[in-house]
């Protein structure tokens, strides 16, 4: 991989300068998770399809709940509909309100003390609470996600006057599946194959129109998170040191030079 390469798919430049990404960074983690879906599958290619197949259902639901969020629900793919419903359900269950439309949907954020950028989903007022706003697609939330959000959260607040600082972070999962009204199992068709989880193996099932949900879910120990994400960051770091090496725009090798 050249150093250009690895800038492009792992950080942004921000005024001249490269920062990595949060999602890059986090991506250390390991997701024991993971080893059980690729198990799951045929082979090794088939479950990176799912894989590819699952990222591109969560850019999907990303871009229509953005379209919502903007006042362009005519722009929804008939696919999400039902995870659609479900972000209305959540909706209309919290008082909820995004104080500045045009910049607090993917939202840039970026902190130049501790070298990384990242993109978070809405910055919005939740029951009179301003906080940070993830929305996920997966089958469920991951610890992890707490590292994300909080990178997130500290990123927005070095930078916002006092009044707008955020104080929470929020976790929305939206999902659908069609479940068996005989053994409850779920089938999922968002990875352009139909999986079926949970339930009875000889059920032989009959399967319910495809419905949406939701779960959300306040993080807490926002520090605690913090110290973690910036643990991880170290991590990176480490990994990634002989690509790093080679970014001379990269903000902490810029800051190494002010020195002399
Ligand atoms: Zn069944």
């Amino acid at each position: 991989m050249t150093a250009e390469q690895f800038k492009s798919s792992n950080g942004y430049e921000i005024q001249g300068i490269w920062l990595p990404r949060v999602t890059s960074i986090t991506n250390v983690i390991s997701k024991p998770g993971l080893f059980y879906y690729y198990g799951n599958h045929k082979n090794f290619a088939t479950a990176q399809a799912a894989m590819n197949g699952a990222a591109d259902w969560g850019t999907l639901v990303h871009k229509s709940v953005e379209a919502i969020l903007r006042g362009q629900g005519e722009k929804i793919d008939k696919k999400v509909l039902p995870t659609i419903s479900a972000f209305e359900q959540w909706r209309d269950k919290y008082k909820t309100r995004i104080l500045d439309i045009e910049n607090d949907i993917e939202k840039r954020v970026d902190d130049f003390d501790n070298h990384y950028a990242g993109t978070l989903d809405v910055l919005m007022e939740i029951n009179g609470d301003l906080g940070v706003l993830d929305i996920k697609t997966g089958t469920s939330i991951w610890d992890e996600h707490s590292l994300q959000l909080a990178a997130y959260m500290s990123a927005y607040n070095k930078n916002a006057p006092t009044k707008r600082k955020a104080k929470k972070r929020w976790i929305l999962r939206l999902d659908q599946y069609e479940e068996c009204e005989v053994c409850g199992a779920k089938r999922r068709n968002k990875t352009g194959n139909h999986r079926i989880t949970g339930g009875e193996r000889n059920c032989g099932h009959s399967f319910s129109d495809e419905k949406g949900t939701f779960e959300f879910k306040e993080l807490s120990d926002f520090a605690y998170d913090l110290e973690g994400f910036l643990n991880a960051k170290n991590l990176w770091e480490w990994i990634n040191k002989s690509h790093l090496k080679r970014i001379k725009n990269y903000s902490k090798n810029k800051k190494t030079l002010k020195l002399f």
